[in-house]
């Protein structure tokens, strides 16, 4: 795909994005567009970053240290794939936050390396919405358990939820999020200031921002499909 095309489908996202937007939410309510660079080349992604879509998406560790030292220094990367404890070192100084966070080994460990980076890491907590084996995520009804061990962490913030929701239940998984997240005012989060649901993809963004989302996280609706 090149670039024009990365620009056009970046106008139609804006576009369904603002819809949606003043249909069902508050005037002031931000919704930022992530760009899910997994199996993009840099060259593409910087043509993203240069559109205006200064967050990025990272799912593989690997991947993303190939290719952070040639994106465009105004792009700001978020990690977003699962995440093995003992990967969190090499990404802890780069990244501004993880949205994959599901368990208090990870966080421990995430916290142990911003001790050490003297930073402060924002996270979001992935909830398993549908309960699947397959997908990571701590289960609903663990989450306030999670959520007030993990804000114990003195280098941690928790931002937020983030989720992916089972394949063709979108709609209802976003509206029980959306439920979820603005139940969340247990007295027991410390370092918490949650303000942060990330949910919606390239086939259902505009369904998340209508129940409450204000991060999408887009990969093949701006760049294409992957092989
Ligand atoms: C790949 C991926 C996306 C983007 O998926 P698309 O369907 O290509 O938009 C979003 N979030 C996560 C966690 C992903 O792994």
């Amino acid at each position: 795909m090149v670039d024009h095309e990365i620009s056009e489908n970046i106008k139609r996202i804006r576009y369904n994005v603002e819809e949606a937007k003043a249909k069902y939410r508050k005037s002031d309510d931000t919704v930022r567009i992530m760009a899910v660079t997994k199996t993009v080349p840099y060259g593409r992604v910087n043509a993203a970053v240069n559109e205006g879509l200064t967050l990025l998406g990272e799912n593989r560790v690997q991947e993303y240290l190939e290719k952070k030292d040639f994106y465009d220094p105004k792009a700001e990367v978020n990690f977003i794939g699962h995440l093995q404890s003992n990967k969190v070192k090499y990404i802890i100084d780069s990244v501004t936050m993880i949205h994959s966070v599901d368990s208090l080994k990870l966080a421990y460990e995430i916290d142990r390396y911003a001790v050490k980076a003297e930073k402060r890491m924002d996270v979001l907590i992935e909830v398993n919405i549908g309960r699947e084996e397959s997908k990571s995520g701590v289960f609903p009804d663990r989450l306030d358990e999670l959520l007030c061990e993990v804000s114990e962490l003195k280098n941690i913030r928790v931002k937020g939820l983030m989720s992916i929701p089972p394949i063709g239940r979108s709609e209802e998984s976003f509206e029980k999020l959306q439920r979820l997240f603005n139940d969340l005012r247990s007295s027991c989060y410390k370092n918490a200031d949650m303000d942060i649901l990330s949910m919606g993809m390239s086939s259902d963004y505009v369904s998340a921002v209508r129940y409450g989302s204000n991060i999408v996280r887009i990969g093949s609706g701006i760049f294409g499909s992957r092989k």
